[in-house]
Order: C-alpha cells, then sequence, then structure tokens
C-alpha cells in the first residue's frame, strides 16, 4: 500500500475573522449549507467558483465556517480515518502561522509545518524570520497573493522564495482568482493578484528553485502551455476530479503532480477516492502522485 503526503492543507482559521482555532476541542460540524459537499460527492465534476454572486456568497460563508471547524483535534480524526500519512500545514499570515504549526508537528509526527513571509516586516527582518523558521524545522514556504495583499511582482515576495531557493525547498502559491470575502467585509485582499499570469512571469526568473502553483492541475493545459520548458514548476491536484489529474500528468508530466486537498475546503476522503479512480491499479503512479514526487521535493524521509 503506497503512503499518502497530503501537500496542501490548513488547520485554524486562515481568513481575516482570525479566530484561534487550532487547539480548541470538542468543537462539532455544524449545521449550515455547504456547496463544497455538493462538488466534493460529484467527485469534483462541479464547479466550485461560480459566477452567480448569490452562490459565491454560500461558498464563502461554508468556507468560514469549515476553517472554524478545522480544530487540530477534527483535522487529526479525519487524517486518520482516511489513511493518511503525513500532512504539510500551511500557514497564511496575519491569520495562521508557523509557530502554531511547529507546535502541532510536535504534538503529532504526521504533520509537516511550513513557513509564510511576515510581509509586514522589512526585508532584511523578513529574510532574517524565515531564516530562523528553516533552521527549526520549516519543510517549505507558503505565499498567498490574495490573503497577504501582495503582487508577486513585489521585491519582498522574491526575497522570501530566495531563502527556501537557496535551502532547495519549494514555495508554494495560491494560484486562481477568487474572492473569499463577500461586499460587507472591507479586508485588505486583492483577487487580482491571484491571477496564473504572475505565476507564468515568475517562474521563469527562478529557474533554479521548485517553485508550487497550487489548484493549477484544474487548468493543467493552460499551465502546461505557459510553463513550457520549465523543470521547476509542479501543481497540486486540489479540487481535481480523476479525469482532469490523468490530463495534468499527460500534460504537465507524472513527476509534476502532488496529491494535495487544500483542507477543510477540500476533505481527504473524497480527494483520495479521485486519485485512485485517476491510477486505478498503476501502483507507480499512485506512488509517485501520492508520496514519491512530495517526498523529493521535501526532502523528506520516514526516519527524519
Ligand atoms: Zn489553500
Amino acid at each position: 500500500m503506497t503512503k499518502i503526503i497530503d501537500i496542501h492543507t490548513h488547520v485554524g482559521d486562515i481568513f481575516h475573522e482570525n479566530r484561534n482555532i487550532t487547539f480548541k476541542t470538542n468543537i462539532k460540524k455544524g449545521d449550515y449549507e455547504d456547496p463544497f459537499v455538493e462538488v466534493e460527492r460529484s467527485g469534483y465534476t462541479k464547479p466550485l467558483i461560480v459566477s452567480d454572486q448569490k452562490e459565491h456568497q454560500r461558498l464563502i460563508d461554508a468556507g468560514q465556517y469549515r476553517v472554524w471547524e478545522c480544530t487540530l483535534e477534527n483535522f487529526l480524526i479525519d487524517m486518520t480515518e482516511s489513511k493518511v500519512d503525513y500532512a504539510c500545514l500551511l500557514p497564511v499570515l496575519p491569520n495562521t502561522s508557523f509557530e502554531e504549526y511547529l507546535a502541532a508537528s510536535k504534538l503529532d509526527n504526521r504533520l509537516l509545518p511550513f513557513t509564510c513571509p511576515d510581509f509586514s516586516l522589512k526585508i532584511p527582518e523578513l529574510e532574517k524570520k524565515l531564516e530562523l523558521d528553516l533552521s527549526r524545522g520549516a519543510r517549505a514556504l507558503k505565499i498567498h497573493p490574495i490573503l497577504q495583499n501582495i503582487s508577486l511582482e513585489d521585491p519582498k515576495v522574491e526575497a522570501a522564495v530566495e531563502v527556501f531557493g537557496k535551502a532547495d525547498l519549494p514555495t508554494i502559491f495560491h494560484v486562481g482568482e477568487n474572492s473569499y470575502y463577500g461586499p460587507d467585509k472591507n479586508y485588505p485582499s486583492n483577487p487580482e493578484f491571484g491571477n496564473p499570469r504572475y505565476f507564468y512571469e515568475f517562474a521563469p526568473r527562478f529557474k533554479n528553485y521548485p517553485l508550487i502553483a497550487a489548484h493549477c492541475c484544474l487548468i493543467a493545459e493552460d499551465f502546461a502551455n505557459n510553463t513550457k520548458g520549465l523543470d521547476n514548476v509542479y501543481t497540486d491536484t486540489t479540487m481535481c476530479s480523476a479525469e482532469l489529474m490523468k490530463k495534468g500528468v499527460e500534460l504537465i508530466g507524472e513527476d509534476k503532480i502532488l496529491f494535495g486537498t487544500d483542507y477543510p475546503f477540500g476533505t481527504f476522503k473524497y480527494s483520495v477516492e479521485e486519485v485512485r479512480r485517476a491510477f486505478n491499479d498503476d501502483e507507480r503512479m499512485l506512488n509517485k502522485v501520492f508520496f514519491e514526487n512530495a517526498a523529493k521535493l521535501l526532502k523528506f524521509s520516514e526516519n527524519k
């Protein structure tokens, strides 16, 4: 049986309501309308992002409820149930931090903490903080241009990617233009910064550093066309149907596709099912997508 690393998960409230969720206990799933359930039950064939404003608001609300239930306790129960062996925890500052994920990883060694740049710092301090995180066990770097309200053209992004690139460790970017807040909220956030073109322009400038563009298996064809000849780009299978995963492997490459859920927005159960459906009894591909590709990239071995 192949091992599973989930390259893309979150615990706690990554949004700006910023409730301290990670270490709460006994939080049960509430009863609310949840379009994420409809999408996962369709095998990720029903589109998640829709243009209808009212429908999108339902998604925003459900996303918010989901993160408020996303305690470490609930996360670990789901992880165990779906036999996911390791999960990478991706913080989004200022709302969730490397420090809380590092603490979580000390409580359970199936958790691999990533860090995130503190863009409120000046570049030298920002670099120093990331170097410290690296020395404390940060496995990789996460950047969320929309929630962190930063363009990939900002020199602070380059500085952060340099720190991990020099250590030959990857940076994972949120890619995809979508809004996380309805018209009633006024948080600083810029959906346009998620437009894939920013990543397409960024990636060739950092050819020697491994870069993961999250969610791009969903746009496999566009992604492959715009990153032609680049050997440093990877993507994850978040919110993907089996059909799209197969397309991703074919167009982007079998070493470039990493299993990811974007938990709590995607769930372990349905995401694992889709990978198994995509690659069926092809043990070699299952092993690559579920484990080997990510393990190589993160220099992860089970005995340390
Ligand atoms: Zn995510």
